[in-house]
């Protein structure tokens, strides 16, 4: 059961200086009206009594969108005082707010911590100097370090956001931004292949040839090393890939459509599924060796999609590459979320 929810509330940073090349949402907010302190109480509202009765143990009030900490400072606190106010009457637990590592100081977040927030996600999308000023983000690696050491000195939750697939990326560049998210110490992580979006810099430089998508199968493997690197550390990663709703938030136009084959809607499970698979497969080589007729497969109920791997790849790829042993997909809710076993049947 999901123990954890999210009351989304998207707020675009109108104005923002900056222009990453991934990012569309100039061109969004172009076209969007303002969402008000009053509009977001209607979220809330309207929110609050779909999440009854469903046994959560946390409720999030979450600031997303553009940049939460770079609208002018009386905007935030006026956000910010909708979300305590349900705070305050114990209807929801927390508040959370995305933001840049240029947008984080002192002054913010006194703030933050007036209007009694608690998490704190910067959009940090790589720890490579050369893949931020390729992508135009606008800031240093330098101030991802301050940000995040001064957000913890707070003592609020830190949350970080990586991409994969930005401009003069690679593999090395992906695992050592993972590795340092580890040294940060964030409590939550989440990995986003980048996607090609209509109205962004990245498509012209993609038109322009300067920009070659990941495909789908290369976006996995990077993601999956950087998954196992982030999870084995403790950290929780709550999103892996883009949700479909991701891109279709721009409700008048198709201005959220992709280019190039980067985006999956199942993307988390196909990283999953891929760490599945090997994990099994090296449990299950001691079998293949004492030519054993049969093997189980367990994983506790949450994790079984991605044991049997999504459109049942890893139940074929086993099958194809194992004909000798009959292997059986079994659930045991004993063991944790991503914890898979082989058994003796
Ligand atoms: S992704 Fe970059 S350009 Fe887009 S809103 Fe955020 S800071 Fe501004």
């Amino acid at each position: 059961m999901k123990k954890h929810a999210i009351i989304p509330i998207f707020i675009p940073h109108r104005g923002c200086p900056n222009d990453c090349v991934f990012c569309n949402q100039k061109a969004i907010t172009a076209r969007q009206t303002d969402v008000t302190p009053a509009d977001a109480r209607n979220i809330i509202d309207s929110y609050l009594p779909t999440l009854e009765g469903r046994g959560l143990e946390t409720i999030e009030v979450a600031f997303f969108g553009g940049s939460f900490t770079g609208i002018p400072m009386e905007d935030q606190s006026a956000f910010l005082a909708v979300a305590q106010e349900y705070k305050s009457k114990g209807l929801i637990d927390k508040i959370h707010m995305s933001t840049r590592p240029d947008y984080i100081n002192e002054e913010i977040l006194d703030n933050l911590i007036k209007y009694e927030a608690d998490i704190v996600e910067l959009g940090v999308q790589s720890f490579d100097p050369k893949v931020l000023v390729a992508s135009n983000r606008g800031h240093s690696v330098e101030d991802v370090y301050r940000a995040c050491d001064l957000i913890k000195s707070y003592g609020l939750e830190l949350g970080i956001q990586l991409m994969i697939g930005l401009p003069q990326d690679s593999l090395e560049s992906c695992l050592y931004s993972a590795k340092e998210t580890v040294l940060m110490e964030p409590s939550i992580a989440r990995l986003y292949p980048t996607v090609v979006l209509n109205d962004t810099e990245l498509l012209r430089m993609y038109e322009r040839g300067e920009y070659e998508p990941l495909s789908t199968d290369e976006a996995v493997a990077i993601t999956k090393e950087m998954y196992k690197i982030i999870a084995s550390a403790g950290i929780k990663i709550i999103r892996v890939g883009l949700k479909s709703t991701d891109l279709i938030n721009d409700s008048d136009s198709d201005q959220n459509q992709t280019v190039g084959h980067t985006y999956h809607p199942a993307f988390r499970q196909l990283v999953e599924g891929e760490i599945a698979r090997e994990d099994l497969e090296a449990q299950l080589l001691p079998y293949i060796s004492k030519n054993a007729a049969s093997a189980a497969f367990y994983s506790n109920g949450v994790s079984f999609s991605n044991m049997i791997g999504n459109s049942r790849r890893n139940k074929e790829f086993f099958a194809g590459k194992y004909p000798d042993i009959r292997i059986s997909f079994k659930v045991d809710d004993s063991l944790e979320d991503m914890v898979f076993e082989v058994r003796e049947k």
